[in-house]
């Protein structure tokens, strides 16, 4: 169903309409042409914008979509290339049909920002969006921006052309699935409200005014023209003027008309000789037919005649034309209007509008009706899987005849419970809805009515459903948030088990809010200065000395505790913060060691943290050459630690990676190392200086029955390597005799020192350069 086709039984196609619209007879200045020209051209094209700040990415994806067409239509690209320049195109662009974004633009979580700039502020819910990101395995806030239905999420790298291709065309598909339903509805809402409005009058006078102020505002414009009326078996005219307004308003009621009169009375008489709807020379004509022998016209003057009107109010247009003379001696009609906007036209369920309303009905649920599990409604979302797959393969009549299929199976089932209080929607393209009392909206009950394949066009065709589940007596709010609490546990559902099913849990909700106000509390926080370092000294276990320090860091929010480093530290990662964080603390540190150097402590290293999503940020090793540059910090005094498990995924970019930083002339250790069991011959290829032996293996030395065998072999290892090691959370005598015994030469760990804020350090370092050796 294309998107402007308003729904069956209801208007009828687009070519009986507007017939010569066509070469509109020289109209005025160039810059009209050119609007014109880009204008019309707009309609025959799906308009893709694409976020990005790095220019490449712009060239890049129009190259690779170069030639997509989708339905017979090209791809028209909108550019932007920073977060508020897409606010301000965005202003202008109620059309689009994808949005291919960068997730880090001039702040880390831009994107981010922008998507609920997108849905919230703009209210655009009907725009597809692609989520990008240049680091792999970087995934912003996805729990925060469920709820901001995201359609693909991917990674710069994994766009090859093919892929790029794919999900931008299934982008669009999904696009145009929506528009085709919110279209018909919002239309058909529009007209129905328009009907209803004029049946309500009484007079003749009345109701003609009516016809033309609303045909005016369907168009978008103040009232202005005339509506005459003609016998069918005379179209000649002259024509009884039956109301008129605006420019035209002189004309009195009743006032005989004919075609020299002026361009609305040319229009008209076009309009009854044509039995059409016109558009010429600026001047809109609606013929209104009627099933008496009298038929009606109206001419509205254009407010804006050199823009094509859009297609929504088109087809808005057309429904009313055709059904407004009618419906004022068809009250059945009526109901049948009514019909159309509160039911989705190709299952003939109820669409969300409706679904909302019956929802609204049964909330709030009274937590003390009846103990029974009969009374205890529930929501269920039912999605389809891989449906834009299937749509995109096979086609789009395959694609309904299958939403069909399912609608009657879902339907079949429910039906025969009928009794039981059960309502079925359909909400979304493939989305299906069952609202009922828990007893019988069993999500395996629901999910085996898949088990059997649908037939399809003669064909066998095996889906699956994956289903968000809420209990309307554990929810709070309207009917719309139930039905965005279910979309959130979809979503769950979907990332963890497709064909499985979710059930909403407040700490879903709970969780999700809580880590968003973390990372709003994180970010305000850092620009405040609640971030700071502690600096935990490393020793030489022979010679018990420092030899060196890892950089920790620290959160103390306004309430004055602590949050520690591993809750907010995922947090910064998940929102992009790491990557100014990261380099903040690089940039401390650097500091830090420079201060230590200045109090005569020259042969001091820095350790520092460094998390994968930095580690992969594309402007990485520039960031660490300028923190070295403005510090003046000597590289080969600095440590990066890496962890163990980034070790082992992405080979090539590390072992490049490595290599550029060693050039740089730092050092790396690999951080909590015998936790990923990284390969022998791996580790050799990797240009590392010291491996950090984890503290769970150095507490086992004493604490377990396995006792030191890990530690012995990640000593042996790093031996043969010719790597330094270090152990980590050394706590007690013991533990460090028995690591010296075995050749580990390093260590850090409360036995020694606990991390030690900034001004306690060269305090410390200077203190221990003067006691003894032990
Ligand atoms: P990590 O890199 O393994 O850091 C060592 C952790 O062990 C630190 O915890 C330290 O305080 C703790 N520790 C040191 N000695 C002992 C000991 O004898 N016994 C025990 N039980 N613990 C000891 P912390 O400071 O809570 O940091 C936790 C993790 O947070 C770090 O683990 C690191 O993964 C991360 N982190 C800390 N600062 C940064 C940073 O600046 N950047 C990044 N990306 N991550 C950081
Ligand atoms: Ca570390
Ligand atoms: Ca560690």
């Amino acid at each position: 169903m294309p998107a402007s086709n308003p729904p069956d039984g209801v208007a009828q196609e687009e070519d009986l309409v507007f017939a010569d619209e066509a070469p509109a007879p020289a109209h005025g200045p160039a810059d009209g042409a050119a609007q014109d020209k880009s204008a019309r051209a707009a309609p025959d094209a799906w308009r893709v914008m694409v976020v990005d700040d790095d220019a490449d990415v712009h060239s890049t994806t129009t190259f690779a979509l170069a030639g997509l067409e989708v339905h017979g239509r090209s791809l028209q690209f909108v550019h932007a290339h920073s977060r508020a320049q897409a606010e301000r195109l965005l202003a202008h662009e109620p059309e689009l049909a994808v949005i291919l974004l960068d997730v880090v633009m001039e702040q880390a979580d831009a994107g981010l920002h922008l998507v609920r700039h997108i849905r919230d502020t703009l209210g655009m819910h009907d725009v597809r969006i692609i989520l990008r990101t240049g680091q792999p395995g970087y995934a912003p806030e996805m729990d925060a921006i469920r709820g901001y239905d995201i359609n693909d999420y991917r990674t710069k790298s994994e766009l090859t052309r093919t892929k790029l291709y794919t999900s931008v065309a299934a982008a669009i598909r999904a696009y145009q699935q929506i528009r085709a339903l919110e279209d018909s509805r919002e239309a058909l809402a529009q007209v129905v409200r328009a009907n209803a409005g004029l049946m309500a009058l009484h007079s003749v006078d009345d109701v003609a005014h009516g016809i033309l102020a609303e045909a005016s505002r369907l168009l978008g414009q103040h009232p202005d023209g005339l509506l005459c009326a003609c016998r069918r078996d005379g179209p000649d005219g002259p024509w009884a003027v039956l109301a008129s307004a605006g420019a035209s308003a002189a004309l009195a009621p009743a006032a005989l008309l004919d075609a020299g009169a002026g361009p609305a009375a040319a229009a008209i008489a076009r309009c009854f000789a044509t039995r059409a709807n016109t558009i010429r020379d600026g001047v809109l004509a609606l013929y209104l037919p009627s099933k008496s022998g009298v038929d009606f016209a109206a001419a509205l003057p254009l407010a804006r005649p050199h823009e094509p009107i859009q297609p929504l109010r088109r087809s808005l247009l057309e429904v009313f034309a055709s059904s407004i003379a009618v419906s004022l001696d068809n009250v059945a009609l009526m109901t049948d209007l009514q019909r159309a906007a509160f039911y989705d036209p190709l299952t003939g369920l109820p669409n969300r509008t409706r679904l909302v309303e019956l929802l609204e009905a049964r909330l709030p649920v009274d937590p003390a009706a009846g103990d029974g599990a009969g009374a205890d409604p529930v929501l269920c979302l039912v999605d389809i899987d891989h449906f834009a797959e299937t749509n995109d393969a096979l086609g789009h009549q395959f694609g309904d005849a299958l939403l069909a299929a399912v609608a009657h199976r879902l339907r079949a089932r429910l039906d025969a419970r009928a009794d039981a209080g059960v309502s079925l929607a359909r909400i979304g393209s493939d989305v299906f809805c069952v609202l009922g009392p828990a007893t019988e909206v069993d999500p395996h009950a629901l999910g085996a009515l898949f088990a059997s394949p649908f037939s399809i066009e003669g064909q066998d065709v095996r889906v699956s459903a994956t289903l968000g589940l809420v209990r309307l007596r554990e929810h709070e709010g309207n009917g719309a948030d139930a039905l965005k609490d279910a979309d959130i546990a979809l979503k769950r559902a979907k990332t963890q088990q497709r064909g499985g099913h979710f059930w909403f849990s407040r700490s879903m909700g709970v969780e999700i809010r809580e880590r968003v106000r973390m990372m709003h509390a994180l970010r305000s926080g850092f620009t405040r200065g609640e971030l700071f370092l502690n600096f935990q000294p490393q020793v030489d276990l022979s010679r018990r000395r420092a030899f060196g320090a890892e950089a920790l860091l620290r959160w103390r929010p306004e309430d004055g505790r602590l949050v520690p480093p591993d809750r907010f530290i995922p947090i910064a990662e998940y929102s992009g913060l790491i990557i100014e964080i990261g380099e903040w603390v690089l940039r401390q540190a650097c500091l830090e060691l420079m201060r230590v150097r200045a109090a005569g402590h020259l042969d001091f290293t820095m350790s520092v943290n460094v998390s994968q999503v930095q580690f992969r940020h594309p402007n990485f090793l520039e960031m660490v050459a300028r923190a070295l540059a403005d510090t003046c910090a000597p590289p080969e005094c600095i440590e990066l630690e890496i962890t163990e498990s980034m070790a082992m995924e992405e080979p090539g970019l590390l072992i490049e990676r490595l290599a550029q930083l060693k050039r740089l002339g730092v050092s790396i250790a690999i951080d909590d190392f015998g936790t990923g069991f990284s390969s022998l011959s791996y580790l050799q290829r990797l240009q590392v200086d010291r491996l950090k032996i984890d503290r769970a293996f150095v507490s086992e030395i004493t604490g377990s029955a396995r006792g030191s065998s890990i530690a012995e072999m990640v000593i042996e290892l790093g031996r043969n390597l010719g790597l330094s090691i270090v152990a980590e959370g050394v706590e007690d005598e013991r533990q460090a005799q028995i690591l010296h015994a075995l050749g580990c030469p390093l260590a850090q760990g409360y036995l020694f020192a606990r991390p030690l804020p900034a001004d306690q350090l060269i305090e410390w370092l200077d203190g221990e350069a003067l006691s003894p050796a032990a």
